[in-house]
């Protein structure tokens, strides 16, 4: 098999469109694009795929893109059905494109990433309370914690705490680690790091800086005022020990 094209969205989360040629395409519904690189994010750890669109160079005929996914290591790009396409035929291997994707949509993604990572951080750090899943749509999102003694006196203290993280300004960083010192890192263990397939070589991690460290695939910003503010929105018992919480984001 040939190497896995080029994925921007794990190096460079900012990247918006990027010039690619078309490596495969499969008619079907929807349509399905592989590209030799790309910006879209597949999809992963919560945070949903990017959408956005495929538009050729040579005569600026434009295919909008619905979602992404990866599939066997690599991301594809699904179109929208033919039914609703404006163009008529479809992009051929060879052509010269421009993938692009919705970036306010992406960002408002990143944002709402990052204020999770910030949520989860302050949870660990001042209840000692382990994040268990979360899922995120642009602007809100939630987590789950094994969290018993959580309630709606504490949602309100955590809300102001992640506030004052977030206008703290920290850094957030992203890398690539090989397993094995990835393995000895403390923090990462309690994030369900074993959860990770065995066979992998290397794993990614994103840091807010002084505050949180977990291994994850997704895009964030890069620091953490670039997030605004949030707004606890709910909270529930999902027993008697797991809680979820509910958050978005203030828009000023
Ligand atoms: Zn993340």
């Amino acid at each position: 098999m040939a190497a896995a094209g080029e994925q921007l969205s794990f190096s460079d989360a900012y990247a918006r469109s990027i010039v690619a040629r078309v490596r495969g395409i499969e008619p079907g519904d929807p349509p399905l694009l592989l590209l030799d690189r790309t910006v879209f994010y597949p999809g992963g750890g919560g945070q949903p795929a990017d959408a956005g669109a495929i538009s050729r160079s040579a005569d600026g005929a434009t295919w909008p893109v619905r979602s992404a996914r990866k599939v066997e290591g690599e991301i594809v790009h699904e179109l929208e059905p033919a039914g609703a396409q404006t163009t008529g035929a479809l992009p051929a291997v060879g052509d010269v494109v421009t993938a692009e994707i919705d970036w306010p949509r992406r960002h408002m993604l990143m944002r709402t990433h990052t204020a999770l990572h910030v949520l989860c951080g302050v949870v660990w750090r001042d209840y000692g309370a382990q994040v268990t899943g979360g899922n995120m749509e642009p602007g809100s999102g939630r987590m789950d914690f094994e969290f018993e003694r959580m309630s709606g006196e504490l949602v309100d203290e955590i809300e102001a705490k992640v506030n004052a993280e977030l206008a703290a300004g920290r850094d957030v960083r992203v890398r690539v680690l090989p397993r094995d010192e990835a393995f000895a890192i403390p923090d990462l263990i309690r994030t369900k790091i074993n959860l990770l397939p065995p066979g992998i070589a290397e794993v990614r991690t994103v840091e807010i800086v002084g505050l949180d460290l977990q291994a994850d695939g997704g895009t964030h910003v890069a620091n953490t005022r670039e997030v605004g503010g949030i707004r606890v929105t709910g909270y529930e018992s999902k027993g008697r020990i797991n809680k979820r919480i509910r958050i978005e984001l203030v828009e000023e």
